[in-house]
């Protein structure tokens, strides 16, 4: 099978968005709605390899009716941002960790791996076909071009098997700031009715799946007045786990900070691993340990805990500013530690901050 690294077409779209069209949408972009004017496709096959890798116009794909993903839910996807500097360069952040990620979400799944490689040329070849889509961002309003890699199966076959034909793309979508007017801290919703993955699931992975099956837990949240939910463990309901797409950490009187650890069922976020390494260097002490549920509601009564985020790309990092179950509810403030980690994050990624850690790319 061919191992080198990938050669990729370029079709220039011969249409692009305007440039008046491009920077309205710039000036407001929201999440997920305006796609660049190009996108990045390669294709598996036993035989082939990975082959056929290109960037061509962005546009809808022709999937017959059959095509397995769309009854097994054979796919797995990443999401990164490509951040533009003050000088106007353009800059990743831990891409590689998105390519390891990928490739084990790609064990998980039962998909052929994408080397590093030919995932960060694929990545890189789209930010450079789009380079005009990556916003200038300011102080406050921390646009970026966000990126979203994803593999699926493109067979055509009804059989419950690995696909013999896979998708790789890459597509991306300029994203404004999270919190519009400033941070704010999110609410959260204890679900006791429904997990998110148990020993042996795919919680680790980043997958399709996860997500279909918190959406109803979602949608309670916000029957509940919430923002996100957050999940417990299988089978014991003691332990926390997650919430539908971040990561969560604790903050101590005497300055520690404790995360669930990674034990398979949680994704192994790459914010996550970036604060362990930021808080450490900043003198926390960070602890990957299980959290219970009581641990949370008796250490912020009592003022052991004395804040609570969230982690994700999206948000950086987010203040939790309640958690509510079926019948109470425990409050937190937004505190100095959150604040500190998540600019000594965002300092980094627009390249306001020496990026001492080696991070940006
Ligand atoms: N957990 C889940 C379930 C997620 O979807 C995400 C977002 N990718 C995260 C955690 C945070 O991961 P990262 O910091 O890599 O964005």
């Amino acid at each position: 099978m061919d191992t080198a690294p990938m050669n990729i077409v370029v079709t220039q779209n011969p249409n692009p968005v305007s440039d008046e069209k491009l920077a309205e949408i710039l000036a407001d972009p929201g999440f997920g709605v305006h796609f660049t004017d190009h996108m990045f496709l390669v294709e598996w096959t036993p035989d082939a390899g990975w082959h056929n890798a290109r960037v061509e116009p962005y546009g809808p794909l022709s999937l017959d009716p059959a095509t397995a993903v769309l009854h097994y839910a054979q796919e797995t996807f990443e999401g990164l941002k490509a951040y533009r500097h003050e000088d106007g360069t353009i800059w990743g952040f831990r891409p590689e960790k998105n390519a390891q990620r990928l490739a084990r979400s790609s064990r998980r799944l039962a998909f052929p791996e994408l080397s590093d490689e030919d995932f960060l040329a694929a990545v890189e070849a789209l930010v450079k076909a789009d380079e005009r889509w990556v916003p200038m961002a300011s102080e406050g309003d921390e646009k970026s071009l966000y990126l979203r890699p994803f593999m699926f199966a493109s067979e055509t076959f009804l059989g419950v098997r690995a696909s013999q034909h896979v998708t790789f793309m890459v597509i991306a979508s300029p994203a404004g700031a999270y919190f519009k007017g400033g941070v704010k801290p999110v609410k959260l919703w204890l679900s006791s009715d429904y997990t998110r993955a148990g020993r042996g699931g795919m919680g680790a992975a980043k997958t399709g799946g996860n997500y279909a099956s918190s959406l109803v837990a979602q949608q309670e949240a916000y029957a509940k007045g919430c923002d996100q939910v957050v999940f417990l463990d299988v089978p014991e309901a003691k332990w926390i786990e997650e919430l539908g797409g971040m990561n969560i950490f604790f903050v101590f009187k005497d300055g520690h900070l404790a995360t669930p650890e990674t034990s398979g069922t949680i994704l192994e976020g790459i914010t996550r691993a970036s604060l362990i390494e930021a808080a450490r260097a900043a003198g926390h002490e960070v602890q990957e340990r299980p959290i219970s549920i009581d641990e949370w509601r008796d250490g912020v009564s009592s003022g052991e805990i004395t804040e609570i985020f969230a982690c994700g790309t999206a948000a950086v990092v987010t203040p939790v500013g309640e958690l509510v179950w079926d019948g109470g509810s425990v409050k937190t403030e937004q505190g100095p530690v959150t604040t500190a980690l998540r600019k000594a994050l965002v300092d980094i990624q627009f390249g306001r901050a020496v990026d001492s850690f080696g991070w940006t790319r």
